[in-house]
Order: structure tokens, then C-alpha cells, then sequence
């Protein structure tokens, strides 16, 4: 492997790289800086390992791989920089460059579970049913902890929650179904749709559905990303706003234009979608029933930093009569990170128990989380120390 980017695929871009001044400002920010106090491991050293191979004096692979992989893509570090650089697009770009350059066993691994099962909703439904039927058994016990802590707790008949095709009378909103939402969370769907229609939406649930492409896009595979952008482009376009109760999700789905944007049948289109893109906490919806007590909230790292959402989940709750409490940990990240928590799990274990343990600290009886993955990694932290603590979307906690 010569060194320097791979030709002919997306790279971060020298303008970008050039914005990083090497202040260090960002450090404390960085969950895995915090971790393991390497250099390589905050965003000021992930930056110079890619301004190393931009140069031309380092490759993609080897160290500038693990450099990569063991970035949470939390997005902390931006929020933290006074010379806003873009670390969103430069990780995402670094990271097609080194799924290009796995190894081709390791590439086809990691590929046929990202866009083999995520990107097809049949064999996303497939694999949530063999998982439900695993833990109605009790067979996931057999599996590692890491994978156990990365697992959502799937029931078939949480599967088969119905959800109505059309509810409501307004302008239309349209839901995104999702991947793991769709299997793991229906319930917050159905608050979702419970929200639209006090919000005085009519809430469409489209027929189809499946997975906006984040978590392809996450791992670095763009051709993945962008078939999958594009169906959901086609699916909910029509709609005159496009709920997503998923942050990851949200987040996402607002980087459409940019995905698309050297594709000329599209670029307008994944624009006009991006631009009509709400995530379900920006509803303004009326409580459903009144909340008495103390809620812990923890925030999203695809609210915080991706999107500047915080203030909008205090807002719900309250509204409700909920006593919101922050988590003082700084808003740090949970340790998910898309599979994050399965590909690198021992940083994962660790930013996971520390978050519970906060959230135990602050003696609420439930948690808002507004997040899929971070809900899996923070329910299963919490039971593997004993808590019980409810975990719940907001809009459920209102509901
Ligand atoms: S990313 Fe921003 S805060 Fe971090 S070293 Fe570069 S300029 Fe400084
Ligand atoms: S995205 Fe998160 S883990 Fe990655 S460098 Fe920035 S703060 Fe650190």
C-alpha cells in the first residue's frame, strides 16, 4: 500500500485539515483522550495522523486504522473548538478511506452486516425475530458481554406493535420507521405518532420503511450510505415535515445534501429532504399526561453536538411537570457510538458503566434517552449493576 489517501474515493479535504490549529482546546472533550491519555487518541492527533497521509507520508492502514477506529465520532471535540473544525466530515471521510483498505475477509465481515442486514428491512426483521426468540430462551447469556451489552432487548410482540398507517389532521408528517427502531423501539414510535396528532399533524407511517444508511455511514460505507439515502429520499419526500424519533437518525438525515451532493439526479433532492428533516423532540406537542417527579436526562451526543438539540428534551419534560436532572458528567459520551460498543469494546464498557453510574447517582426513577444506541448500552449497563432505572425515549415519558 502506497502512502497517501486512496485515489478516486472521498479524503478529508486539506481546507478542512488546514482549520485545526493544534490549540489542544478540544482534549478534555475527548471521551477516549479521557480514557487513555494518548495523543493518537484525541482529535487533535487523529487530525495530525491525517495530515500525515495527506502529506503523503503515511498510509491509511496500520496505525492510521486504529487511530480511526477507536474514535467514538461523538462529535465532542467540535462542539469544543474555537476554530470550528469540521471533525464530523473529517472522521467520515478518513473512514471510507480505511474500510477501502481493510483487509478483504475482514472488508466483506464488517460489510455483510452493515449493508447485508441493516440495509434490507426483511433481514432486519429476520434478525430481530431470531434475536427475540434467542432471549425468550435465555440463549443470549452464551453470547460474550460485550456483544450482551450491545443487544437490545427485542420481544416478537414488541415487534408486531401495530402502528397506524395515517392518524390525525394537519400538515403531513411523515415518520422514519428506521432499522433497529423499528424492531426494538415501536413503542416510541407510537408516542411519536401520539405527539404529531396533539401537535396538529396528520402522522404518516409509510408503508416500507427501513434504515437511513447512519450506521453505514458511521462505519465509513459510503456506497451503502448512499443507497440508502436515496430510498428514504424517494419514501418521504412527499412529506411536508420528516419526523425522526432516533438522533443518531436526525443527525444523519440532515447530512443528506452532502452525501449526495456530487450526485446530479439527487443533490436537489437529498437537500429538500435534509432541509425537512424534525427530530420528534423539535415537535412543540402538548404533554399526553402529566409527569410528577424527578427525570434524569442524558443527552445524545447526535442531539448535542451534532445538532445543538439539548434544550428541546428539558422543554418536553418539563411541560409534563417532570424535575429534569442533568447528569454532570459534561455531557459525555455513552460509549455506543453506532456499533462502536461491538468493534471496540473495552473503551465502550468503560464511558458505558461510567454513564450509569451517573445516572444511579442522581436517584431519578427513569432516564430520558432519545437515542436507539445509547438506550442499548445505558439499559444494559444499568442492569449489569443492579439498577432497574426505566430507560425511555421523552416523548414516551410524556406520553
Ligand atoms: S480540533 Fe480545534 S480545539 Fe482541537 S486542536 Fe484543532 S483547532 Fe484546537
Ligand atoms: S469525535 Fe469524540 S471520540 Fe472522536 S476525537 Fe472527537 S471527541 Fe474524541
Amino acid at each position: 500500500m502506497s502512502t497517501g489517501w486512496m485515489p478516486g474515493l472521498p479524503a478529508p479535504t486539506r481546507d478542512d485539515l488546514n482549520t485545526c490549529v493544534q490549540c489542544g482546546l478540544c482534549l478534555p472533550s475527548c471521551p477516549t483522550f479521557r480514557i487513555t491519555g494518548l495523543e493518537t487518541s484525541s482529535p487533535r492527533g487523529r487530525i495530525a495522523a491525517m495530515r500525515a497521509v495527506q502529506a503523503g507520508e503515511a498510509t491509511v492502514t496500520g496505525d492510521f486504522t486504529r487511530f480511526t477506529d477507536e474514535c467514538l465520532a461523538c462529535r465532542a471535540c467540535e462542539a469544543a473548538c474555537p476554530s470550528s473544525v469540521p471533525y464530523g466530515r473529517l472522521i467520515e471521510a478518513a473512514r471510507v478511506q480505511t474500510e477501502a483498505a481493510r483487509p478483504a475477509p475482514e472488508r466483506l465481515m464488517r460489510r455483510a452486516g452493515i449493508a447485508g442486514i441493516m440495509g434490507h428491512r426483511r433481514m432486519v426483521r429476520l434478525a430481530g425475530a431470531g434475536l427475540a426468540v434467542a432471549q425468550a430462551l435465555r440463549l443470549d447469556r452464551l453470547l460474550p458481554r460485550h456483544l450482551r451489552l450491545a443487544t437490545p432487548r427485542v420481544t416478537l410482540r414488541g415487534m408486531r406493535m401495530a402502528l397506524p398507517a395515517t392518524s390525525g389532521e394537519g400538515p403531513t408528517a411523515m415518520l422514519l420507521t428506521g432499522c433497529v427502531m423499528d424492531i426494538a423501539f415501536r413503542p416510541v414510535h407510537r408516542a411519536t405518532i401520539d405527539a404529531l396528532v396533539r401537535a396538529g399533524y396528520r402522522a404518516v407511517v409509510p408503508g416500507a420503511g427501513g434504515c437511513c444508511g447512519a450506521l453505514a455511514a458511521h462505519a465509513g460505507e459510503l456506497d451503502s450510505a448512499r443507497a440508502l439515502a436515496r430510498a428514504r429520499i424517494a419514501e418521504l419526500e412527499s412529506a411536508d415535515v420528516i419526523v425522526v424519533d432516533s438522533a443518531g437518525c436526525s443527525a444523519h438525515m440532515r447530512t443528506y445534501g452532502h452525501l449526495l451532493a456530487d450526485d446530479p439526479a439527487w443533490a436537489t433532492r437529498a437537500q429538500a429532504v435534509a432541509a425537512a428533516v424534525r427530530d420528534a423532540v423539535e415537535i412543540d406537542a402538548p404533554p399526553g399526561r402529566p409527569v410528577d417527579g424527578r427525570v434524569a436526562v442524558h443527552d445524545a451526543c447526535h442531539h448535542l453536538h451534532a445538532q445543538g438539540i439539548g434544550a428541546e428534551v428539558r422543554r418536553t419534560l418539563r411541560a409534563a411537570g417532570a424535575t429534569c436532572v442533568d447528569l454532570g458528567d459534561g455531557g459525555r459520551c455513552c460509549g455506543a457510538g453506532g456499533i462502536y460498543n461491538v468493534l471496540e469494546p473495552e473503551i465502550a464498557e468503560d464511558l458505558g458503566a461510567q454513564k450509569a453510574h451517573a445516572i444511579i447517582a442522581t436517584g431519578a426513577p427513569v432516564v430520558a434517552v432519545a437515542n436507539p444506541g445509547c438506550a442499548i448500552q445505558i439499559r444494559n449497563h444499568l442492569r449489569a449493576l443492579g439498577s432497574d432505572i426505566d430507560v425511555r425515549h421523552p416523548l414516551e415519558i410524556v406520553d
